[in-house]
């Protein structure tokens, strides 16, 4: 009696009642038979109008959200009813998600968990399958995606991430306005017509208010950008200006590594990778011993760290003409080292200038570590999982954890 006057209060519906609790000891299991009111009338699934029975349909079975740590299921015999529109059809059942064996309340709990744990360990703490958790998160996505508003965007972030080995990429587009951050959208490939279906989805009317677009040097998305936005202001982010010396450092460390090989020199460069990815106040004191070793080795690896350190200097100015000015003398520097990697950085820099030079337009609206931020939580996200083997399962993922999407709203929330 206890439970269903609990059920009543949190999980109650106007046309529907519930008639009675089998406890199972011995299985931890709770069964609730659920039951029409006996003055309602059944409703259309389709338009929620009132209508006569047709017949009734065989037992359903609902899984509940968990109570005291008992699987609980709801039972409910439904009708079809007879609909002067939709003809003989499934009566509305307000709990239930469509044609799945769960209620809607369960699913929102299921998601809710997910945004914590891994889709396996959900299913495997509440006792569903992979795909239930997986239909559920959908289900909150789906909602969030069609009730959200996209209207007044200022400022994007473009960026790809590498989604499957073999050169299968994602292009992800987020929001990076302060005080409203999140993902708009994730398209399979990084070409241009990947990035021109996002602005295909959008439309004219809600792109045209992007004022700042903030993305890495990869080609298509700058050609696209250029293309649709010709009047918002394109910059070049902190992060994949950095990721690009960081692959100097590390296309250098490879070349000097085969290099001390082939001479049969001790090699003074072994488990030293991380160690030049790190900025020197990060690294560990076993790391900065092993780095105060290498100073005098007259290595090129650790001049292109010293450039990359150097570089750093850039987004502590605050006027674009200085900015020029401290570019183009640290390409000068680069070009005379005769590293190759670091000469092809500052080829790179040069062609992209004036993309550079915008960031100290932007009068710091937007905050530099935003989209590495985002790139951190996806990557993240793609940990927790083990990877994704589906496209369709990443992006219902992202969209869950960094949409920022709205969730169906019921009575009382489970979690
Ligand atoms: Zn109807």
């Amino acid at each position: 009696m206890l439970i269903q006057t609990v059920l009543n209060d949190c999980h109650g519906f106007s046309f529907f009642k519930y008639a009675g609790v089998i406890f199972d000891r011995e299985k931890k299991k709770i069964i609730i038979e659920m039951s029409s009111k006996q003055s309602s009338k059944a409703r259309c699934s389709r338009c929620e109008t009132k209508c006569p029975t047709y017949d009734h349909q065989s037992e359903r079975r609902f899984k509940f959200v968990p109570l005291f740590g008992y699987q609980v299921t709801i039972i409910y015999i439904p009708r079809r009813v007879r609909c002067t529109e939709h003809g003989v059809v499934i009566e509305w059942m307000p709990w239930a998600l469509g044609k799945r064996p769960i209620c809607r309340s369960f699913a929102l709990f299921l998601a809710s968990w997910s945004k914590t744990l891994s889709w396996t360990d959900v299913a495997r703490k509440f006792h569903v399958s992979w795909d239930i958790v997986f239909i559920s998160v959908k289900y909150v996505v789906d909602y969030g995606l069609l009730n959200r508003c996209l209207d007044k965007i200022e400022s994007i972030g473009i960026d790809e991430i590498l989604f499957r080995r073999g050169h299968h990429f994602v292009t992800l587009v987020f929001e990076i306005t302060e005080g409203s951050k999140r993902l708009l959208w994730i398209g399979e490939g990084r070409k241009s017509k990947t990035l021109l279906r996002f602005f295909r989805i959008l439309g004219k009317a809600q792109y045209c208010s992007i004022k700042i677009v903030c993305s890495d040097m990869w080609a298509a998305y700058l050609k696209v950008v250029k293309k649709k936005l010709p009047n918002a202001l394109h910059i070049l982010d902190r992060f994949h200006v950095m990721k690009l010396l960081n692959k100097a450092i590390d296309q250098t460390r490879r070349i000097e590594f085969r290099a001390l090989q082939e001479e049969g020199k001790e090699n003074i460069l072994t488990s030293t990778r991380w160690l030049f990815l790190k900025s020197p106040g990060n690294l560990t004191d076993k790391q900065s011993v092993k780095l105060s070793d290498l100073v005098d080795q007259n290595l090129k690896t650790y001049t292109v760290y010293l450039m990359r350190e150097l570089f750093q200097k850039l987004w502590t100015i605050t006027a674009a003409r200085h900015a020029e000015t401290f570019i183009k003398g640290w390409c000068i520097i680069a070009n005379r080292s005769k590293i190759d990697p670091l000469k092809r950085v500052a080829k790179t820099l040069t062609k992209h200038l004036p993309y550079l030079l915008n960031w100290f337009k932007t009068e710091r609206k937007i905050s530099n570590g935003t989209v590495e931020g985002f790139n951190n939580k996806v990557k993240l996200i793609m940990r927790r999982a083990f990877g994704f083997s589906s496209f369709s399962h990443l992006e219902i993922a992202l969209y869950h954890n960094l949409g920022n999407l709205t969730e169906p709203k019921m009575t009382h929330s489970f979690v």
